[in-house]
């Protein structure tokens, strides 16, 4: 889609979070020829892969009034998508073989995010339009614009007045902890992955990694390099699963959920074995929170729903002057933030309508309908599975932009395959060459990088 050089509607656009989502929503509502301003509480862009040793004061992050600690990444982080379909789509992320401190890997480090991030901004000059240290303490609906109050550090609150605000501030920050039966009298350390940073605090420890995926899977291995042994908790494997894992000190289980858990410091698993363990590790993902968002009741969350959100974009009696960008959990996050964000720019400007309030609410609740056929709870409303594509591309044709492309998608269902079956290796060892091919061919058609295509390609040592 080509930028619209005389829009039908130009807003003024608040926007909260300077992460990944919120720079590519500037960038679009730019394009589309509004006014914004971000508004960042941290004091520079990139969200959550600004890597901070510091973790919050209480490791679960239960208590209230705790002082936030945004970022959940720990130090041995690698992106767990290649680099060809994480970028935006007219902004690839490529590797820099030029620049010694960029790290050119197809699944680099968390600080080759933050770069390219940092590269975006520039780029696309968004950090003019940034107010960094300032942190939006709340939002609500005043006759029929937004009134934003947000707060410098030091400062008193400033209220101002938006046509519409956009919500990028971000969702793993909020630790979801599992309950387990017994655990207030279990006597060890437990800690959120939110708070996991390094492996040396549980040097020689037994540990209990509970959940198995992206980051149950990195952290658990990661503490396996120090611990006398690891054993992680899968909701997802059958009660009797009982397996070792292949890691170099030989000190890593896999076991199904935990059962309960006892004073005498053991943990009893579903498949009957008995742990005495130092440590619990949570990694058992995040809660969406918008603790600076009024609606006087219109919006809720109960059990991670987000409800009524229409594509998980709008909430729709308050449309299109209330959005969100991110929400669904998928693969292609940042070409996600760019096709929602597309969406609601172009509805903001007036060139692409949204259905009646009634169309958008029995959307929601066809929604709705068919994850209950499907048995599946409320916290899966905004969990996309396979449907992913379909759902951006329906986005996409809505705002006339491009679909998704094939190689991209096929990148994410092949890596995520191979993070299931190896991973260990995944990012270093893959059987995708060919999608890789199609990728690089794609941006050097697209003139999106200066080298022939095979530059990208060739094995450096
Ligand atoms: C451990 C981990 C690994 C991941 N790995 C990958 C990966 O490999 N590839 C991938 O594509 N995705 C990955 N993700 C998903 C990741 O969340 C997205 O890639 C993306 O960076 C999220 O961007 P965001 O802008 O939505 O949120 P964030 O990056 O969290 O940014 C939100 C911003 O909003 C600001 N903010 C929040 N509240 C306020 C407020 N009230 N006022 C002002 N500012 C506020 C925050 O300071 C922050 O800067 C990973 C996630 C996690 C947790």
């Amino acid at each position: 889609m080509e930028p619209t050089s005389n829009p039908i509607n130009s807003q003024h656009v608040a926007v909260i979070g300077a992460g990944a989502a919120g720079l590519i929503t500037a960038r679009e509502l730019l394009r589309e020829g509004h006014t914004v301003v971000v508004f960042e509480r941290e004091k520079e862009v990139g969200g959550l892969w600004i890597y901070s040793p510091k973790t919050e004061s209480d490791p679960l992050s239960l208590d209230p009034n705790r002082s936030i600690v945004h970022s959940s990444v720990y130090e041995s982080l690698r992106t767990n998508v290649p680099r060809e379909s994480m970028g935006v789509r007219d902004f690839p992320f490529l590797p820099r073989f030029d620049d010694i401190s960029r790290d050119p890997r197809r699944y680099p480090r968390h600080r080759e995010v933050l770069a390219y991030l940092q590269d975006f901004a520039r780029e696309f000059e968004i950090e003019d339009m940034v107010r960094f240290k300032t942190e939006v303490v709340r939002v609500e609906p005043v006759d029929g614009k937004w009134s934003v109050q947000s707060k410098k550090s030091g400062d008193c609150s400033n209220d101002e007045i938006f046509d519409a605000v956009v919500v990028c501030s971000g969702h793993y920050t909020e630790p979801n902890v599992a309950h387990i039966p017994g655990i207030n009298s279990w006597p060890g350390k437990q800690i959120h992955s939110h708070n996991y940073r390094v492996p040396g605090p549980f040097e020689n420890e037994v540990v209990v990694v509970i959940g198995n995926f992206a980051s149950g899977a990195d952290i658990s291995r990661d503490i396996a390099q120090v611990a006398k042994e690891v054993h992680i908790a899968s909701r997802a494997s059958e009660s009797d699963t009982y397996k070792k894992l292949p890691v170099p000190h030989n000190n890593l289980w896999i076991h199904s959920e935990i059962d309960s858990a006892h004073e005498d410091g053991s943990i009893v698993f579903k498949n009957g074995k008995v742990v005495y363990a130092d440590s619990i590790v949570y990694c058992t993902g995040y809660k969406y929170h918008f603790p600076f968002l009024e609606t006087n009741g219109y919006m809720s969350i109960d059990e991670n729903r987000i409800d009524p959100l229409y594509k998980h974009v709008f909430p729709p009696a308050l449309a299109p002057g209330l959005s969100f960008i991110g929400l669904p959990a998928m693969g292609i996050q940042f070409v996600m933030f760019e096709i929602q964000s597309k969406w609601v720019a172009a509805v903001l400007a007036g060139r692409v309508k949204l259905p009646s309030q009634d169309k958008m609410v029995e959307d929601i609740n066809s929604w709705y309908a068919s994850l209950h056929a499907l048995g599946l709870p409320k916290r899966y409303t905004h969990k996309l599975g396979k449907i992913q594509s379909e759902y951006l591309n329906w986005i996409a044709e809505e705002c006339g932009c491009p679909l998704v492309e094939h190689w991209r998608n096929q990148q994410i269902v092949r890596g995520y395959e191979r993070l299931v079956s190896q991973p260990e290796t995944y990012r270093d060892e893959w059987d995708d060459n060919d999608l890789m091919e199609e990728a690089y061919e794609e941006f050097g058609r697209n003139k999106l990088i200066s080298s022939h295509p095979s530059h990208f390609l060739e094995p450096r040592g």
